[in-house]
């Protein structure tokens, strides 16, 4: 049986991998009935919370937009601007490391496909 929500957590593994927190932790939520799309929360930007309400691409974009938030404080620390230009470099890496995974897996499918 396909388990909820498993494309979206080997998303977040690949992305932990790819673009690791140094000196901080994060615990990713699935919740339902967020006013939000998701948030990333103190103390230390730890918790990253996904509401499973939203479609799949947009819990997604919540997922590289969240943790490049705790990229952006296990790096700069606590910043005064919470899109800072420091924060949108943290944003850029996440994204790529998130293209290269959809590239890795197209790729892959091809290969089976050929044979
Ligand atoms: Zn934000």
């Amino acid at each position: 049986m396909k388990k909820k929500h498993d494309y979206e957590k080997l998303i977040i593994k690949y992305l932990c991998e790819t673009v690791p927190l140094q000196k901080h932790k994060v615990l990713w939520r699935f919740v339902s009935n967020l006013k939000d799309y998701g948030s990333c929360t103190a103390p230390n930007k730890g918790v990253i919370t996904i509401s499973v309400d939203s479609k799949q691409q947009e819990m997604i974009d919540t997922i590289i937009h969240e943790y490049a938030h705790a990229i952006d404080f296990d790096r700069n620390g606590c910043g005064k601007e919470h899109h800072s230009e420091e924060w949108g470099k943290c944003y850029a890496e996440v994204y790529r490391a998130y293209l290269d995974l959809i590239h890795k897996n197209k790729e892959e499918r091809k290969r089976n496909h050929g044979r």
